[in-house]
């Protein structure tokens, strides 16, 4: 965790600076990605000296986590759910969060429709995908998706904006960008225009092929304790 929260705008000056270069060194515009800022296990006061560098959007990778921060902090964030969400929590959040990044089965799409349909909502969320078919990962095989994409597409109060995955941790970020480069293609054949890819090691390779959504934590918050 950072020594002090002071350095939080130093680190998110930095990250953003990385962001800018990886664009314009693709091609790319910088506006297209957006920052989402990992603040799982940051207490609210790290949180709030993110809010005053800027941040709009906020990741937690946990319900319960991020139900007890909301009240804490300013209203009108963008909330992203970035871990995997149990089908019994689906209740909790349904009106909690701008992007679900975890989509990953059949029974939660069906869960998270019924709940959003009662209440006239939609949840926008990304299928999960496992593209380096690491057993420990979460997601669909590639292979899974277009089946699966196809089938939820149907489901009322759910929509379907992309996709994200986590490659595999390496020790030189070049070793990520064929499962990035995998995923930008699996979106392109289907038509899907969000691509959530990207972290603290790897978000500079994955800005180069294509990822609309960067997940950072610990370039931004300091190490995680
Ligand atoms: C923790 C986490 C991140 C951020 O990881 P850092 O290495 O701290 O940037 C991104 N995505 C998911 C799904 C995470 O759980």
């Amino acid at each position: 965790m950072a020594d002090s929260w002071a350095e939080i705008a130093v680190n998110l000056a930095r990250v953003r600076e990385e962001i800018r270069t990886a664009a314009l060194r693709a091609g790319r515009r910088p506006e297209e990605i957006t920052l989402v800022a990992v603040s799982k296990t940051v207490p609210p006061e790290g949180i709030q000296a993110a809010l005053a560098a800027g941040v709009t959007d906020l990741g937690e990778n946990r319900v319960q986590e991020l139900l007890a921060k909301q009240p804490e902090l300013p209203p009108g964030l963008r909330w992203h759910l970035i871990g995997t969400l149990q089908t019994n929590k689906v209740k909790y959040i349904i009106d909690r969060i701008h992007l679900l990044h975890s989509l990953d089965r059949w029974e939660l799409a069906r869960e998270i429709s019924k709940r959003a349909s009662a209440r006239g909502l939609v949840l926008k969320a990304l299928i999960q995908v496992n593209v380096s078919g690491e057993e420990t990962k979460h997601g669909l095989a590639p292979g899974d998706v277009p089946v699966f994409y196809r089938e939820v597409q149907e489901l009322p109060g759910l929509q379907i904006e992309g996709l994200m995955t986590m490659a595999p941790f390496v020790a030189d970020a070049e070793q990520a960008r064929p499962y990035f480069r995998q995923l930008r293609e699996l979106a392109r054949e289907l038509g899907l225009k969000h691509l959530s890819m990207g972290m603290s090691n790897d978000y500079q390779v994955a800005i180069e092929e294509g990822a609309t959504l960067v997940r950072i934590g610990s370039d931004i918050f300091g190490a995680r304790r």
